[in-house]
């Protein structure tokens, strides 16, 4: 079983990118769990086709320690198992121990257990690791694959070489690693070779450049993955490639963060290329 964390600035496209990854793992035939980690609960909307799911937090608050699997797990698009973890009252506790309070639930119910024959669990991960309770699953060795959605904007990039300096910290003690910078397109001038480049400073790949592209709204509104909505459009068929391209992924490493002048030269470099 693999163990896969998504991370990114918030609204980079993460839980997008996650559900429709996992949409086109699971038409490979691949049996997923989906955890989403974020107190928003929006991780496991489009697989289950706008289904709002009672997080595991609020199970446990409202009907205490005595649940089922069954209460927290519902079944989506192709046989993908869901989870919201959920976050703690607006204000109150830490949102990171809330996600691990949720894992160590869902461990003890057998939700991991062989007989669901699990080839992947994706954890989708809030925002970056200001906070370290984001830097949980990592921490506790929840996830061993690590997975980061960024674009060619300067914010995105700047989390981006944070998270990596989260998990270089984690990854000389445990044995989390880096898979690769998910590029998720806002149409930046030159950001396929820049953050190409940029995943080479850190010691990664890009693993994937996804196109922006209106088909993922759409499919939205209809509380549906790309892939699931329209199986036969261009964007589908992107999401495929990523999920193959996370399969046959062998590129793991301990990532090396560089510093705030070599991400200003980097955006220099690339962003002014075409006014020069
Ligand atoms: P996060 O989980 O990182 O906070 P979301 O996955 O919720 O971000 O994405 C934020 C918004 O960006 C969503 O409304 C989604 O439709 C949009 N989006 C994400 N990826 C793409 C894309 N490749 N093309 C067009 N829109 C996208
Ligand atoms: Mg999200």
């Amino acid at each position: 079983m693999r163990k896969v964390a998504i991370y990114g600035k918030g609204g980079i496209g993460k839980s997008t990118t996650t559900q429709n990854t996992v949409a086109g793992l699971a038409e490979m035939g691949k049996k997923v769990m989906v955890v989403g980690c974020d107190p928003k609960a929006d991780s496991t909307r489009l697989l289950l086709g706008g289904l709002a799911q009672r997080s595991v937090l609020d199970t446990l608050r409202e009907e205490g320690e005595d649940v089922d699997l069954g209460d927290l797990r519902l079944s989506g698009f192709a046989e993908t198992l869901c989870v919201e973890s959920g976050g703690p009252e607006p204000g109150v506790g830490c949102a990171g121990r809330g996600i691990i309070t949720s894992i160590n639930m869902l461990e003890s119910l057998g939700a991991y257990d062989d007989k669901y024959g699990l080839d992947y669990v994706f954890y989708d991960v809030l925002g970056d690791v200001v906070c370290g309770g984001f830097a949980m699953p990592i921490r506790e060795g929840k996830a061993q694959e690590i997975y980061i959605v960024c674009s060619g904007e300067m914010m995105a990039m700047y989390a981006a070489n944070n998270i990596c300096k989260g998990i270089m910290k984690f990854a000389q003690s445990g044995g989390v690693r880096l898979g690769g910078l998910i590029c998720n397109s806002r149409n930046v001038d030159n950001e396929k070779e820049m953050i190409a480049e940029f995943a080479k400073l850190l010691g990664t790949h890009m693993i994937y450049f996804v196109p922006r592209d209106n088909d993922v709204q759409r499919a939205e509104i209809n509380r549906k993955t790309v892939i699931e909505w329209k199986p036969g459009c261009p964007q589908a068929q992107e999401y495929r490639n990523l999920a193959q391209a996370i399969d046959l992924n062998d590129m793991f490493v301990v990532p090396t963060p560089i510093s705030q002048a070599q991400l200003e030269s980097l955006l220099m470099d690339f962003g002014l290329l075409d006014a020069a």
